[in-house]
């Protein structure tokens, strides 16, 4: 298969790279690098998570009526359990809990009709089934969001 070995800030950075052109001058990213070993993935597969989840992070973000001071915080952490751990926060418009129970649905959208697929968060979840890992969401309506990875250093093969 295409598993390898990878830096993970490498993924995040090139992803940043490719969305720099929709960072709204108002947004400051913060990078809060933990040192990590390198994982075992399916890299494209991965990148394409942090794709999605930093892009609906910026939509978050534009989505909110009173600008000011916004900020997206990629932050990455090996974690006392060997997992490592990925975090994408914003101070977007958030979500309630009643939309969180659903965002993982395929198809499930709160956005307007041709700007969302609801595929996004769909994708992500199966992507990171098939890493072994997990996907923590927590949020407060009119605050923001913060997604949280959970992934194993190796990918055990069945
Ligand atoms: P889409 O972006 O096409 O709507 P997704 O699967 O990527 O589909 O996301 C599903 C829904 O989850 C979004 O429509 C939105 O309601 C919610 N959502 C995802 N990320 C965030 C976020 N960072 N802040 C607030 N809501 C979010
Ligand atoms: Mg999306």
């Amino acid at each position: 298969s295409d598993l390898k070995f990878v830096d993970i800030h490498e993924g995040l950075n090139s992803t940043m790279v490719l969305l720099r052109n929709n960072i709204p001058k108002n947004v400051t990213v913060h990078y809060d690098y933990g040192e990590l070993p390198k994982i075992e993935c399916f890299a494209g597969k991965l990148n394409q998570v942090f794709l999605n989840i930093i892009n609906n992070a910026l939509n978050a973000i534009k989505m909110k009526p009173e600008q000011g001071d916004e900020h997206l915080t990629v932050k990455t952490r090996l974690e006392a359990d060997q997992m490592v751990s990925i975090s994408i926060r914003d101070t977007g418009i958030g979500m309630s809990d009643k939309v969180k129970e659903k965002i993982f649905e395929p198809f499930f959208t709160t956005k307007d009709v041709g700007e969302g697929t609801g595929l996004g968060l769909s994708i992500v979840f199966s992507i990171i089934e098939k890493h072994h890992g997990r996907i923590v969401v927590n949020s407060e309506p009119g605050k923001g969001a913060e997604f949280i990875i959970y992934l194993p250093q190796n990918v055990p093969i069945a």
